[in-house]
């Protein structure tokens, strides 16, 4: 690629980064056993405000983890948006569960409540609202529904290190949330997931099942068909490096999204993320909305900022697209999903980079036809 080509997104790894996994790696407990993984866990969950936190090996088996812990099997129903990443659904349909698709709010690009109150039946066992592109679900309106008829809310935070929900972080808003460390999340552990939960006993039926369900009292005897869903204690001490700079990341997150307000001429039907007054996002993508795109022009756009050296990517598919999980389009998430794009935002962006973006982008959209 050329020098000056802006990509999506790269991950921040630093000095710290680099002492904590080198002290790991020279320690010699390389494995899924070390001081790493109970710092990362310990300082995690205070960092969400939960009693308790379980590293795991990615943000996917720790949903399945999480579902598999509510006990979870054929016949139950799981509702979750219809617009996220793959893996939510996923997880459902590991369980042997089925994956109910709900529509999104136009806004927060979150579970829209009514369309999830609409869709609840005497075998919904649990609610996943995604705090999608790092903005929180509306958790009060979610969890008032779920408790009404007596179902668990599990938050796909995988997106949304940081975020808050009236004040209160997300992670801690339900039965359990789930965060994932991929390579372009918030903070990184190359691969890895976290466990987030204020219940002892789901935190303790989680930690065994993760580990095989061996019984603690007979080595090699499994009550269960657990898993091994570990994190190592290398990834560990990246995650513990990262954690120490997240408010850093997170800041330079709602900075570079400033920057993008101030450069894109937004208007009624050009717009950047929405962000409701009850809530703060991290911000983990710069959504790019245009009302009278249809797919083709969205992929045309996003060709054209890439033949000016800038990536970006389209918004995730509809589940209900897929062949797994088709069905009738919901009409907001389909359209969103056809006409969305997110653009480059990374830690060491700079903001000339943004100035540079803006500008393509408004050249861009002027050329056709948009503004
Ligand atoms: C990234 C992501 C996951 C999965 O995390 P992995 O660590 O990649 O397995 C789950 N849900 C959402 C919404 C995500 O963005």
């Amino acid at each position: 690629m050329a020098d000056n080509f802006i990509p999506i997104s790269k991950p921040a790894i630093g000095p710290r980064e680099r002492e904590l996994v080198l002290a790991a790696l020279d320690s010699g407990w390389v494995s899924s056993i070390g001081e790493y993984i109970d710092r990362f866990e310990e300082e995690f969950a205070k960092y969400c405000g939960t009693r308790y936190a379980l590293a795991v090996s990615n943000g996917t088996t720790g949903l399945h983890l999480a579902l598999a812990t509510l006990g979870l099997t054929q016949g139950d129903e799981v509702i979750v948006p219809d617009l996220t990443f793959v893996a939510t659904a996923n997880a459902v349909a590991y369980t042997g569960a089925t994956p109910v698709l709900a529509d999104i709010d136009p806004d927060t690009l979150c579970l829209d409540p009514a369309s999830v109150r609409a869709l609840i039946t005497p075998r919904t066992k649990a609610i996943i609202p995604v705090h999608l592109y790092g903005h929180p679900a509306d958790m009060d309106a979610l969890t008032e529904i779920a408790d009404s008829y007596g179902i668990a809310v599990i938050e796909d935070a995988a997106e949304a290190h940081g975020a808050e929900y009236r004040g209160r972080r997300v992670g801690g808003l339900g039965k359990c949330g789930v965060f994932s460390f991929y390579g372009n999340k918030v903070i990184t552990t190359g691969e890895g997931g976290m466990l987030t939960t204020d219940d002892q006993e789901f935190w303790q039926r989680a930690k065994r099942l993760r580990d095989h369900a061996m019984s603690p009292t007979r080595r090699y005897f499994h009550e269960d068909r657990g898993f091994n869903y570990r994190i190592t204690n290398l990834q560990a001490a990246l995650g513990v490096a990262q954690l120490e700079r997240i408010d850093e990341f997170l800041n330079r997150r709602a900075e570079i999204m400033d920057w993008y307000r101030q450069a894109i001429s937004a208007n009624s039907e050009v717009r950047l993320n929405r962000v409701k007054n009850w809530a703060k996002s991290a911000y983990w993508m710069v959504c790019l909305e245009v009302d009278s795109f249809d797919a083709a022009q969205r992929d045309e756009f996003m060709r054209l900022l890439k033949a000016r050296g800038i990536d970006s990517r389209p918004y995730f598919c509809s589940m209900s697209s897929m062949p797994m999980y088709q069905q009738a389009a919901l009409p907001v998430a389909g359209r969103k999903a056809q006409t969305g794009l997110n653009l480059p935002s990374y830690f060491e962006m700079t903001k000339s980079d943004v100035q540079r973006i803006g500008s393509d982008v408004n050249d861009i959209l002027k050329s056709m036809g948009v503004m």
